[in-house]
């Protein structure tokens, strides 16, 4: 009975949908003053309210817009530094009982070619990935019976065990289907990073209708998965909106108002915010005429937009975008983004797989890790591998980062610098290890002496050969 009660679908929505579209007319035309103001309560490390995010994503003069962009730079280093954490997606099946009109894996698109990686093709997915250096991983599903929480469970356990060479894959992240407590539960007990579920769109009315079949077709449960997941002990769960579907502003008022229900009703808000926009899939019309295309310049707005709104929270940028529009993105707020990525099941080991009838949809920055991570140490970044608080057992990361002064100086770069050092060793051509080495020597200089001195003392054992080394 317990069980059954908190397993209802929730009745109630905790998004005010009349109340979005009155925020967003009300806040039209504003005040320059005000919109500073607002500016102002964001970097100084605040969470915006519905209302300040309404006035925000209204500014259309071009100054102020500046104002927003400068600002979001200005919070990402002032906060975060210049680290950026990489990642790569791993498809593990496209089985499909829903029917979402802009995805490639719906069941009515019989032009898909259906597949789940075999436990040996899995192994073989993750060497290839461990061999380009990568040591994050989301773990990516349709939404089918044969991908029950034991079945998630036991792949995500595959990845961990599988080691190869000097490296393997230190923290697995999560973007499947919304499960009941039960089954979170099963899937945390082999030890997950973030739990990621997209509402895809806030608006009820036109989530319904581009939802036509399939479980997913319930808003309600969608919308109460991620609750669902802090109830089975889940402390880090991701959310996002994919852009394209309904009015981007509405989009960005929905993420918010998730936000502030996740803090209201567990303490503790988004650990990250995705924001993909919908990219061309095969044999998918919907795909490639989006309803409400949203354009690069609106794309960048609601990326510093939701910065702003949201200061604490991970942001992540997918090589859904083209590399010249991430490399822009980036410096806006955002924290993670993938790179070297294959979306084509088994297309790590079998490039001949990345093709568009084995592929969700298309990505477009297909650049190797290497060149991505050669680019970041250009562009004065440090590109991260780390997961030092996951293996510490610590959750919420990117929180700490935000509200414990000198964090990010202390633990995050050193241990930023670590992973660096390791990929330069194990992965990195000449190229990129020259400058990498450039960036390190760099960061050192930085340093408060002391700490100086021990992460010196860490990057020599790593290249004695130590792994896996933590501040
Ligand atoms: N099947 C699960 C689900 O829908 O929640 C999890 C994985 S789904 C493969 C991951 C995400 O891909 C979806 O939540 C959706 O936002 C995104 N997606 C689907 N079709 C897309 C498209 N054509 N372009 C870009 N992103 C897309
Ligand atoms: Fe299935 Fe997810 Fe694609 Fe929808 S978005 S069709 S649930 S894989």
């Amino acid at each position: 009975m317990y069980v059954f009660v908190k397993e209802r679908v929730e009745s109630r929505s905790f998004i005010p949908e009349e109340k979005i579209f009155e925020l967003l007319e009300k806040t039209k035309n504003p005040d320059p003053a005000r919109v500073r103001e607002i500016i102002q309560k964001s970097l100084d490390k605040n969470r915006l309210e519905p209302e300040e995010t309404a006035t925000l994503l209204n500014v259309e003069d071009p100054e102020l817009l500046e104002e927003i962009f400068e600002a979001a730079r200005t919070l990402k280093e002032r906060i975060y530094g210049n680290r950026i954490v990489l990642f790569a997606p791993l498809y593990i099946g496209n089985d499909c009982i829903n029917d979402c009109v802009y995805c490639g894996f719906r069941v009515s698109n019989k032009v898909v070619e259906r597949r789940t990686l075999t436990e040996e093709q899995l192994k073989e997915e993750v060497k290839a990935l461990v061999s380009q250096g990568h040591k994050r991983l989301i773990v990516v599903y349709g939404e089918h019976p044969n991908y029950s929480p034991e079945f998630i469970a036991r792949t995500i356990d595959i990845v961990y065990n599988t080691k190869y060479g000097n490296g393997e894959i230190r923290r697995v992240n999560v973007n499947a289907a919304p499960q009941t407590i039960e089954g979170y539960k099963i899937i945390k007990s082999v030890g997950i990073g973030t739990f990621q579920i997209f509402q895809e769109t806030y608006h009820r009315e036109t989530y319904l209708k581009l939802h036509p079949r399939g479980p997913k077709s319930n808003y309600n449960w969608r919308l109460y998965g991620l609750d669902r997941a802090m109830m089975a002990g889940i402390d880090d769960v991701g959310i996002g909106a994919l852009f394209g579907l309904y009015d981007w502003k509405f989009e960005v008022m929905g993420l918010l108002y998730h936000t502030i229900h996740l803090e209201e009703r567990f303490g503790v808000g988004p650990h990250t915010i995705s924001f993909p926009r919908i990219k061309p899939a095969i044999n998918t019309p919907y795909s490639q005429k989006p309803e409400h295309v949203v354009s690069d310049e609106d794309f960048k707005k609601l990326v510093a937009i939701i910065r702003l709104s949201v200061p604490y929270t991970g942001m992540i940028l997918t090589a859904r975008e083209p590399a010249k529009l991430r490399d822009e993105v980036i410096k806006l707020g955002v924290s993670q983004i993938d790179a070297g990525s294959r979306i084509g099941i088994g297309a790590y080991s079998h490039k001949e797989d990345d093709e568009d009838r084995k592929r969700q949809f298309t990505l477009e920055d297909p650049r190797p890790l290497d060149q991505v991570m050669r680019s970041l140490l250009k562009e004065g970044f440090v590109p991260s591998f780390c997961t030092a608080c996951y293996r510490a057992g610590r959750t919420g990361e990117h929180f700490m980062e935000f509200a414990i002064p000198g964090f990010v100086k202390n633990f995050c770069t050193p241990n930023a610098l670590f992973t660096l050092q390791e990929y330069l060793c194990d992965y990195a051509t000449e190229e990129t290890r020259k400058v990498g080495e450039e960036v390190i020597e760099r960061e050192l200089q930085k340093m408060n002496p002391k700490i100086r001195e021990r992460v010196r003392e860490g990057l020599e054992k790593i290249k004695r050969g130590e792994r896996d080394v933590r501040f």
